[in-house]
């Protein structure tokens, strides 16, 4: 009956021994619990209803409990925590009582679930209190309504943003705080009696259709949802302001629909310039790294890139991807590298802000280029290094451009021409080693004297200083020939160009002049020339053309004027007249030929030595008498010494007539003239020198003197010198012509000596 009773009970009834084991556990238990007897029987209880936390506490009571039959738990009721099987707690009221069985403890415990009890309790217990509460709330509303008011006005005045509120239907902002004023010039009461065009005038045309827009969105929001807009507003002075706008519902319509919407905007007019600025500088800076001509990288402390941008790439032929994975040592040249890691350790050591150096990179193929690096370090806001930063910049056409004026400076220096700077007023500001060379003086003697002190010889029409100016004044170089005498007093046959030098704005800021000592070439031109001349056919048949041409056409005319007039009866004197100049023009044809065919007689000279005394001797008495006639008087001296010539006596002969003719022809019309003739010996050849005192001869007449046909007299044929010339150069000997107009000519003849001297 017992159990019976205990297996119907709605209570759980639990049995456990001294151990805490369960020995009964009836069908409430099982369903209060989710186990079922068997699950449970002969296992200690706590494991299966206690929570976790609890078990402790639980061993320890059991303990005592076996061993007194007394326990805190024993002999009362209390509520605890329990734990289903389906791990779900819930409230449990407990009764235990202590038995003893065949000299053991026993407990037996009835369980009530109370926790439906428990929640009712709670909530009588807890709607108690709110009505004690609104209670009292009550009391203070009209105190609490008047301090809320005033606070929410002071909020609302507080607030940095400019809070409103829109009247959907009335079109009119019917609250505004004081910001309205402070931030938009706009009072609140006079906003209030702004209608809907005369707001709509304040918004900007470009965000008026999305504010329009807006109004759709409005009628889908829900409470508390807040919706964001950027718009301008203009101010009460015509000033547009970008204001941030966070609007809500704050009233709605019986239908639920908004009538009233809250908004709170915020002026952002200033942080979107920052905002716009701040873009701008990004975007400078990201341009000048992506697109700008310098190159750019990042590298770590162990040198190692980090980012280079794409001129850097292009400068070094690599990818991009290549440099990040290089190190700054892998495209420097070895030897800058101990300098540039000195530079980076001052930088990092915080010595210095920033370096600069010039270095070489290696780029992909090998080839090395000049770079100027400036390195400075981009550091946190503690200041800590965060990275390297290097601009290169290509200054290998730099560097080229100084590579090559070294060069050329060195060449300037070494030139075996003179080279001399001068300023615009002719001051010498540089001259070079062959300067020295050719003029004799040294480079402190020049600086600072002006170069148009120096004298010239004009070769031709214009003086230096005239072509000097003109350099400045046209900007045109000028080449031309100079006579200059040396610090010794050696004349020296130049060849000048003076040349323009202009700074890079085109101005003309200093004159170079470079000098060319010509008289050796000058002397080996002149006997080639005198070799070539005969060669040049065209040149000598169009002077025969001139030279024969000229009488043959007299003639001619004069034949065809006595043929016409023969018969119209002619006076014996005209006719004598026209007779004798066709046989005046013949016998100059006659000359000519002769002329001619003597050159041709001694083409290929016959070379021997010629005793000196007898041969002079021999010529001087050959014209002795034709000259005395003019009234000439001719000297002949010969040094002791000169023995032998090494020549063809006949074509020296003819040389020495035709040199000695010229004089006589000078001479005419002179008083006191005289012709003197000197034998010298010199190292290996015997001078002749032929000086007269005739009317001289101007510097262009010595330029010409030997060019075939070239004569100033009416009957000249202009052949005389170039045949001796070339006479002298067939013998290996050099003939010269010197003189000064109004006071003489002297013909120095170089013959190769002869005999034991040869
Ligand atoms: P030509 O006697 O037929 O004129 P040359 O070749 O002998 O031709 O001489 C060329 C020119 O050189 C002469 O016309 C003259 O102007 C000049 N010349 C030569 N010798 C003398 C001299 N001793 N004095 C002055 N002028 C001279
Ligand atoms: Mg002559």
């Amino acid at each position: 009956m017992l159990a019976a009773f205990a297996s119907a009970a709605p209570d759980a009834i639990v049995h456990i021994d001294g151990g805490g084991r369960v020995l009964f556990w009836n069908n409430a238990a099982e369903k209060m619990f989710g186990y079922s007897f068997d699950e449970v029987r002969g296992k200690e209880l706590h494991l299966f209803v206690l929570p976790q936390e609890y078990h402790d506490i639980y061993r320890s009571g059991i303990k005592k409990f076996t061993e007194t039959g007394e326990g805190p738990a024993i002999g009362k009721t209390y509520e605890s925590v329990a734990v289903k099987k389906d791990k779900t707690r819930f409230q449990v009221e407990i009764s235990t009582t202590a038995a003893r069985l065949e000299g053991n403890w026993h407990a037996i415990a009835i369980l009530r679930d109370v926790s439906k009890t428990k929640a009712v309790e709670n909530s009588l217990r807890e709607s108690n209190i709110l009505l004690m509460e609104e209670i009292k709330k009550r009391d203070e509303t009209e105190e609490f309504l008047r301090e809320s008011q005033h606070f929410v006005q002071s909020i609302a005045d507080l607030n940095p943003n400019v809070l409103f509120i829109y009247d959907l239907a009335g079109h009119q902002v019917v609250y505004s705080n004081r910001q309205m004023l402070k931030i938009l010039g706009y009072d609140s009461s006079e906003i209030k009696k702004f209608d809907n065009w005369t707001l709509v005038k304040l918004i900007h045309p470009d965000d008026l259709p999305s504010l329009i827009s807006m109004k759709e969105r409005f009628l889908a929001l829900k409470d508390g949802e807040i919706l964001e807009i950027e718009y301008r507003m203009k101010d009460s002075r015509g000033q547009w302001h970008w204001l941030r706008s966070r609007d809500t519902v704050f009233t709605r319509n019986p239908d639920g629909s908004p009538s009233r919407i809250l908004g709170s905007a915020l002026d952002v007019t200033e942080q979107k310039a920052v905002e716009k600025a701040l873009l701008e500088r990004e975007e400078r800076f990201r341009k000048i790294f992506e697109e700008g001509p310098i190159g750019i990288a990042l590298a770590g402390r162990d040198m190692n890139f980090i980012k280079v941008n794409p001129a850097l790439c292009r400068m070094l032929g690599h990818t991009e991807d290549e440099l990040n994975s290089m190190s700054v040592a892998d495209i420097s040249h070895p030897d800058d590298m101990r300098l540039n890691i000195q530079k980076r350790e001052l930088l990092y050591s915080g010595d210095i802000p920033y370096f600069q150096m010039e270095k070489r990179y290696i780029r992909k193929d090998g080839t090395l280029i000049w770079a100027n690096l400036t390195g400075s370090l981009v550091r946190d806001e503690e200041g800590s290094p965060l990275y390297f930063l290097g601009m290169i910049e290509d200054i290998s056409a730099r560097k080229k451009v100084e590579e090559d004026k070294a060069l050329l400076a060195a060449a300037v220096e070494s030139s075996v021409d003179a080279m001399t700077v001068a300023g615009l007023e002719g001051n010498i500001q540089y001259v070079n080693e062959s300067f020295e060379r050719i003029s004799g003086s040294t480079k402190d003697e020049m600086l600072g004297t002006n170069i148009k002190d120096m004298t010239r010889n004009p070769g031709q029409e214009a003086s230096f200083e005239d072509v000097f100016n003109a350099t400045i004044r046209t900007g045109n170089p000028w080449t031309g020939r100079f006579q200059i005498n040396n610090k010794d007093g050696v004349a020296l046959m130049v060849e000048e160009t003076i040349a323009p030098v202009r700074d890079y704005m085109g101005q003309v800021t200093n004159v170079v002049v470079i000098t060319r000592d010509i008289t050796e070439k000058l002397r080996l031109e002149s006997i080639a020339e005198a070799v070539n001349t005969m060669d040049n056919i065209g040149y000598v048949f169009s002077g025969i053309r001139h030279e024969i041409g000229n009488p043959v056409s007299s003639i001619k005319m004069a034949l065809s004027v006595l043929k016409t007039k023969m018969e119209s009866g002619f006076k014996r004197e005209v006719i004598d007249t026209y007779l004798d100049r066709a046989l005046a023009e013949l016998s100059r044809m006659e000359y000519l030929l002769k002329m001619l065919k003597s050159f041709n007689v001694h083409e290929t000279p016959e070379l021997k030595d010629v005793e000196i005394i007898p041969f002079i001797d021999n010529f001087h008495s050959l014209i002795v008498e034709d000259f005395k006639r003019k009234g000439i008087k001719i000297m002949t001296s010969i040094q002791p010494g000169a023995e032998y010539f090494y020549a063809d006596p006949r074509a020296l002969q003819q040389v020495l007539l035709n040199i000695v003719t010229n004089a006589a022809d000078a001479l005419k019309d002179r008083t006191a003239p005289r012709i003197d003739i000197k034998i010298v010996k010199m190292p290996g050849h015997i001078l002749i020198h032929i000086q007269d005192n005739g009317c001289g001869m101007t510097p262009n007449q010595l330029r010409d003197a030997f060019r075939p046909f070239y004569t100033t007299k009416p009957e000249g044929t202009g052949l005389g010198l170039m045949l001796a010339r070339k006479m002298v150069t067939k013998m290996n000997g050099t003939i010269e012509i010197s003189g000064e107009q109004g006071v003489g000519t002297a013909v120095d003849v170089f013959i190769p000596e002869g005999g034991d001297g040869k």
